[in-house]
């Protein structure tokens, strides 16, 4: 049986607010996810600033030097793959479509973002669900964690329990569930989790089970 998502997406809203949902065109979403894998929001912000203050619009990182493309977003780390990786997306979507748009729905569109060299499933449904309002659940690490202990979907792999959560989540709590699940494995559901103050307690299967041992 699935859980409900709904009296999910309720306990948790009542615990961390309403969520500020971002919504940036579809390139500057490509190239902002692309500088956040494996680094904070706040060092993706910097490089983000820095990037956008020296190339205002996102068609110049086109012709951008790479070496400066690569010093601008240090910050982010893995500063030279991440470079190349977003001059290389960007080419590939102009040769493909003759500008930086993709004029692709569903699943085409996220097939697309898939074969672009360096967007995994988590990025490419970030860029469809965010950018473009496609009905996808991006799975990052924090959601994969809370997904399996709750458990809100099966599955071995992050893509695995991606693909099961886009098919059960409602669409109209797809955005906000996601930034809450968030907030939640970021929180409380940490690789340590604090389960004794953790708003979705009554629900979680983990900690049922992690009491009844402690008990038994
Ligand atoms: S009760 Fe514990 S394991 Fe379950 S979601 Fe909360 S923090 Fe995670």
């Amino acid at each position: 049986m699935s859980p409900d998502f709904q009296k999910v997406y309720e306990v948790l809203k009542r615990e961390f607010g309403p969520q500020k949902i971002r919504k940036l065109p579809p390139m500057d979403e490509l190239v902002l996810t692309i500088l956040s894998q494996n680094t904070s929001d706040r060092n993706r912000d910097l490089a983000w600033e820095r990037l956008r203050e020296r190339f205002p619009e996102i068609g110049d990182l086109l012709g951008a030097d790479l070496q400066e493309l690569e010093e601008l977003i240090r910050p982010a780390g893995l500063n030279r793959q991440k470079a190349r990786r977003i001059k290389e997306a960007l080419h590939l979507i102009k040769e493909r479509f003759g500008e930086l748009k993709i004029p692709l729905k569903g699943q085409e569109l996220y097939d697309f973002l898939r074969s672009i060299k360096g967007v995994g499933p988590k990025t490419a449904a970030v860029v469809a669900l965010f950018s473009y309002g496609e009905p996808f659940f991006p799975v990052d690490t924090h959601i994969f964690r809370v997904a399996k202990r709750i458990p809100l979907a099966d599955g071995k792999t992050r893509e695995e329990v991606q693909d099961t959560l886009t098919h059960l989540v409602p669409d109209h709590l797809k955005m906000e569930l996601h930034l809450l699940l968030i907030e939640l494995g970021r929180k409380y559901c940490r690789p340590r989790p604090k389960c004794s103050s953790c708003p979705l307690r009554e629900l979680c299967k983990y900690r049922r089970n992690r009491e009844r041992k402690n008990s038994g």
